[in-house]
Parts: structure tokens; sequence; C-alpha cells
């Protein structure tokens, strides 16, 4: 009996550019590890806080991170990250690692911690018996997945996502981060070559879900 293929789906985009609900949509339909990495660098930064330390401190930095080690807790088809142990809570979406999310991002140090934990989660699908893996991030399919069998990129106008952060109820500087995220210089935001670019602005979460989804069927049909 042939067995189905492991696949990966890469989604990369801006904030409340569609990722989270459509990746969990096709975690569910496909049997997918659910890979939220925005919420990796929400924790290690609610940490860098916590600790007392600042972006511009490289060297406080380093030697926090050697303090820490990554583990990973599934919730339902979720990979959650322990730091230390723990999962990080709600305090993931406060106001102030919203703020200061994007500038620990922006920092390489901090980038290259989190890049071998994030393809090894490739592994604990498998170990898990997962069909594959979606992931939603940033650099996705440009720097941690270039292989991906599906590489998507979703975009929408500033204006739009802001409604949708608001309609969440949400305080967000979605315009802030995308430009801090697109201008770093290690792993932007980008639609990297290759990666099909789909506009959310003016169509459904459901039609943007059937888009991705039509492509992945060609190669695995829903779980
Ligand atoms: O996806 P979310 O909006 O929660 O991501 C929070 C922040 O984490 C982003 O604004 C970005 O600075 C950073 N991020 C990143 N690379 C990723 C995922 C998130 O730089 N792959």
């Amino acid at each position: 009996m042939a067995t189905s293929p492991f696949i990966i789906v890469a989604i990369d985009g801006g904030a409340a550019s569609g990722k989270s609900s459509s990746s969990r949509t096709l975690s569910d339909r496909f049997d997918l590890l659910h890979v939220d990495t925005g919420s990796f660098y929400r924790a290690l930064t609610a940490e860098m806080l916590r600790r007392g330390v600042r972006p511009d401190d490289l060297a406080a930095l380093q030697s926090a991170l050697a303090d820490i080690k990554l583990s990973t807790r599934l919730r339902g088809r979720s990979a959650e990250m322990e730091i230390n142990g723990r999962v990080a809570g709600d305090e993931i979406r406060s106001r102030e690692v919203n703020d200061a999310v994007s500038p620990f991002a922006a920092i390489p140090e901090l980038r290259s911690a989190l890049l071998a934990y994030q393809r090894g989660l490739a592994g604990v699908a498998r170990e898990k018996g997962f069909r594959g893996l979606v992931m939603e991030g940033r650099d996705i399919g440009s720097v941690i997945f270039p292989q991906a069998d599906f590489r998507f990129f979703l975009h929408a106008d500033a204006g739009e996502r802001e409604r949708r952060r608001a309609g969440q109820g949400l305080h967000d500087q979605i315009r802030e981060r995308d430009r801090i995220d697109s201008s770093r210089k290690t792993s932007p935001l980008t639609c990297s070559d290759g990666a099909t670019s789909i506009n959310t602005t003016h169509v459904t979460l459901d039609q943007v879900v059937e888009q991705m989804a039509a492509a992945i069927a060609t190669r695995l049909p829903p779980a």
C-alpha cells in the first residue's frame, strides 16, 4: 500500500494577514502539526523583558539565551514552545510584548537561537504521527524551510488588517511591526521566489483556505 507523503507547508505574511486562522484550518483538515512561530518570538521577548534584558544589550541577551533551554509540548495539533520547561501564557499578547517583539526579532543572535529548534519540529511532527507540518511566520518559506512542499505568502492592505485586529479587541502596531520586520537585515519579511502570493484584502478567510487546500490536496488527500 502506498504511504502518504510527509508534507511541509510554509505560510508567511505580515501581522493580521490571515496566517493563524488559515494554518489552523489546514492543520485540522490535513492532520498537520501546526506551528505558530510568532508565538515563539513573543515568548522569548516576554522572557527577555522578565529578565530585564533590553534589545540593545547584546551581552545580556546572549547570556540570557545561554541560560534558556527550549523544548516542545503538544496541545491538540499545535506545538507549544517551552522555555526552561514552561509554556508562556497570555502575557505574550500584552501591549508590552507586542511593542517589543519586532526589535528583539531583528537581532540575529535571537533568531539563530530559534533556527534549529524550528527546523527540528518537522522531526517532532513525524515522530508524533502527523502527516506533515504547517508553520506560520515571516521567514518560513525563505529561511526555515525554503524547500517546503508549499510556500504561501499572505498579504492585505494595512487598513483592512487594522480593522481585523480592532475587531478582535486587540491593540496592535501593525504598520510599525511590519516596517521593522520588512527592513531588518536578517531574514526580513518578504515573499520569497516561487512562493504563492495571496492578497486577502477582499476575500473571505474561507476562500483563502480553499485556495491553499486545493493546492495541498494535489499531494495529500484530506485526513
Ligand atoms: O505572528 P506574530 O504577529 O505573532 O509575530 C510577532 C512578531 O514576531 C513579528 O512581528 C516578528 O517581529 C516576529 N516574527 C519573526 N519571524 C517569524 C515569526 C514572527 O520575526 N517567523
